[in-house]
């Protein structure tokens, strides 16, 4: 009996450590690189920018659901802090009718309702604002995405007006190829509708647009950099960072929630670092927005820094 109890004393001890390792390494494990491997320069993207014609005026910020991440998932280690899960849309505005027809350019669509249930937890959706979004869409010279998970390209996949917004929605090959954008709604016939987009590095979309190629996240990542005629900036920066806190503390998702996701950790660690050095420490100037952080969303709007819902 005595021996009994004493293996079972090392089993469970064996056991308590194997699980601490586990924690410590999945979930509250952290690593950047010392130095990002990305070249760009933000004068790359301000000489791509303001190369072909009139530059945008605005950037709008739409609302279509709200939640919030479990604790522990957003930055490796942290339990306390609580952060959200914003789903909005960006509109880019012009002062003259592009390409297309239209003044806008719509970035990200967020999900449809009936797609709530897959983001698991509490999320609020708001029937209005997805209308608007809807409107926004069809009124739009494009529409194109940071990237093709659910949460950010659900709401055109499933949208009823489809039809009418597919040919002008331009989905790298990328997020064409990948198995990601099938899950987000999509059939590959509903691809074939939309306009393919071939590029590596950089893309000039629209007089201060420039797509920047970023897989990682996901196989389709780009971010999206912005320049109004008022010499304004923004960096949409999708998923790389789900908060800003990532960026300006380093600190990244863990690794649990990279292996899920299927995340490429080495890519996406690389950018963080680029976003942390090269954006949030160098050029303060530019408006560093990632997808979800609600907080900073609500601090540009309410400084006038962003404009508060679609305008037609
Ligand atoms: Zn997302």
């Amino acid at each position: 009996m005595k021996k009994f109890f004493k293996i079972s004393a090392i089993v469970l001890i064996i056991l308590f450590v194997i699980g601490f390792l586990a924690k410590k390494i999945l979930l509250d494990y952290s690593s950047i690189p010392e130095k990002s491997n990305i070249s760009l320069t933000v004068n790359d993207l301000r000489e791509l920018a303001g190369k072909t014609g009139p530059l945008p005026v605005r950037v709008n910020l739409l609302r279509i659901g709200l939640g919030e991440f479990l604790p522990g998932m957003v930055v490796a280690g942290r339990y306390d802090k609580k952060y959200s899960v914003a789903l909005v849309s960006y509109q880019v505005v012009y002062d003259s009718v592009l390409q297309g027809g239209g003044k806008t350019f719509i970035i990200d669509a967020g999900l449809d309702k009936s797609q709530i249930k897959m983001l698991k937890g509490d999320v609020s959706f708001d029937d209005a604002g997805y209308n608007l979004l809807q409107k926004g869409m069809k009124n739009a010279a494009a529409v194109v995405f940071t990237h093709e998970h659910f949460d950010h390209i659900g709401g055109m996949a499933l949208s009823p007006f489809f039809r009418e917004i597919a040919g002008k929605t331009m989905l790298p090959a990328e997020q064409m190829a990948s198995p990601l954008i099938l899950q987000a709604g999509f059939s590959q016939e509903m691809l074939t509708k939309c306009k393919k987009l071939q590029y590596e590095g950089l893309y000039a979309l629209s007089p201060g647009i420039v797509l920047i190629k970023t897989s990682g996240h996901t196989p389709g990542h780009q971010m999206i950099y912005v320049k109004l005629k008022s010499g304004e900036e923004y960096l949409l920066a999708g998923d790389i960072a789900w908060n800003m806190d990532n960026v300006t503390e380093l600190k990244r998702r863990p690794i649990l929630v990279s292996l899920f996701l299927g995340e490429n950790r080495d890519r996406v660690g690389n950018q963080l670092r680029w976003l942390h050095d090269e954006i949030y420490q160098a050029h303060k100037e530019i408006r560093l927005l990632v997808y979800h952080d609600q907080a900073r969303q609500d601090e540009y709007v309410k400084q006038g820094l962003l404009g508060n819902g679609f305008e037609f």
